[in-house]
């Protein structure tokens, strides 16, 4: 009987004790589970956080403008890149503070007026030390969810490119309206001589009439060459390319400029062999040549002008303009291109010059895909060189 019961005991201590074991492990497998799921949802976790900081970081490098994170102690926390090429930095900037990074006093006091103000807005700064650049400024308290400050954001922006173009618009518009005064009020004088009495003298009369003519010419000529140069500038203008004869160009340009070349004891001599063929527009080829030609009969004075051909880059034709004229200074020679520029101001108005016939040649010749630049020897001579795409 004992023996029964003792067997039965064993048998169900067996049984239980298999039924835990079996419990155990489920219950291990679970923990296992559950510790495996929660280290899988941990480093998915940590890659999202990765992933965003990457993001962070790409866009805050993405931006134009720079911006800087100080903590609340005024240390960098954060800069983006365009922050660092504004200021040249090339350091670690990380901790360190405001005035040790960019070492502006300027700076440092807009940061003050921001802890006092909350923010600053649109504050603008010339760095004559960074390359004489304009920076618009911006910045602000950075709060947290409580309302509590947590350092400052600033943002730099480079308006200097802006501030460049004002200043050039505002040359530009003071530029025409003095080439606009100057005939007008030759023009007004001469007339109100000849109103007050002079008109009555026919030798006196004829000569002023001669002078407003010459001086309405002037303007019509400046009008013509502004409204052309706007046409260029405009975005709008289309150049008709076409397989164009460069010699034929040149003799027609030398025809047109003869009588004038004659009375000025300059020869005109085309170069140029029959066998150069240029892709141009034919019309604006003319005008380049033209210009280049009158200037070279101009300034150049007696003597001789040469239209010819140089060694241009692969696939292009290389045109140059040599004359032996007085020649022009070094100083002169980097302006030249720009509109008003003259090396000899009454020099060039007396031809009836407008100061904007090589800023045209540059424009139609960059519109080609070519160049144009000048090489000149005081007292020997000048030569104009520019180049159009061969055909
Ligand atoms: P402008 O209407 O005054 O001739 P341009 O733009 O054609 O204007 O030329 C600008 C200036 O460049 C001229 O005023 C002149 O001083 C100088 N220049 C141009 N071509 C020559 C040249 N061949 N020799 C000397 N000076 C020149």
């Amino acid at each position: 009987m004992w023996e029964l019961v003792s067997l039965i005991s064993t048998a169900t201590a067996a049984g239980l004790f298999r039924a835990w074991l079996s419990a155990r492990a489920e219950a291990k497998e679970t923990v296992d589970r559950i510790r495996r799921q929660a280290e899988a949802e941990r480093a998915s976790r940590d890659r999202q956080l990765r992933q965003a900081e990457v993001e962070q970081v790409t866009l805050l490098n993405s931006m134009i403008e720079g911006l800087l994170v100080l903590d609340e102690g005024g240390r960098v926390r954060l800069a983006n890149e365009a922050f660092a090429e504004l200021f040249r930095l090339k350091q670690t900037l990380t901790g360190r503070t405001l005035m040790e990074v960019v070492r502006l006093h300027e700076i440092q006091e807009i940061y003050e007026r921001t802890l006092v103000e909350g923010r600053v807005h649109g504050f603008e700064l010339e760095l004559p030390s960074l390359g004489n650049r304009f920076l618009q400024i911006n910045a602000a308290m950075a709060m947290d969810t409580d309302g509590n400050r947590r350092g400052m954001v600033m943002v730099f922006h480079d308006v200097s490119r802006i501030r460049e173009l004002e200043a050039t618009r505002r040359d530009f518009v003071a530029n025409v309206s003095h080439e606009l005064r100057t005939p007008l009020s030759m023009i007004k004088g001469y007339v109100e001589t000849l109103i007050d009495g002079a008109a009555g003298n026919p030798e006196v009369a004829s000569k002023f009439l001669h002078t407003i003519e010459k001086h309405a010419d002037r303007l019509t000529f400046l009008i013509e060459d502004l409204l052309t140069l706007s046409h260029l500038e405009s975005g709008q203008f289309v150049i008709n390319v076409q397989r164009t004869d460069l010699s034929e160009k040149v003799e027609r340009v030398c025809e047109d400029l003869f009588n004038k070349a004659e009375a000025a004891g300059t020869v005109l001599v085309n170069e140029v062999s029959a066998d150069v063929w240029v892709r141009a527009d034919s019309d604006r080829l003319e005008q380049v040549l033209s210009n280049l030609v009158d200037n070279a009969i101009k300034y150049g004075g007696a003597g001789r002008v040469k239209v010819g051909v140089g060694e241009g880059r692969p696939g292009m034709v290389e045109v140059t303009v040599t004359d032996t004229g007085p020649g022009i200074p070094a100083d002169a020679v980097e302006r030249l291109f720009e509109r008003f520029f003259r090396v000899d101001k009454a020099r060039s108005r007396d031809q009836g010059g407008t100061g904007l016939g090589l800023a045209i040649v540059k424009h139609i010749v960059q519109v080609h895909g070519g160049e144009v630049w000048v090489g000149s020897v005081v007292g020997k001579g000048t030569t104009f060189h520019f180049t159009l795409p061969s055909a």
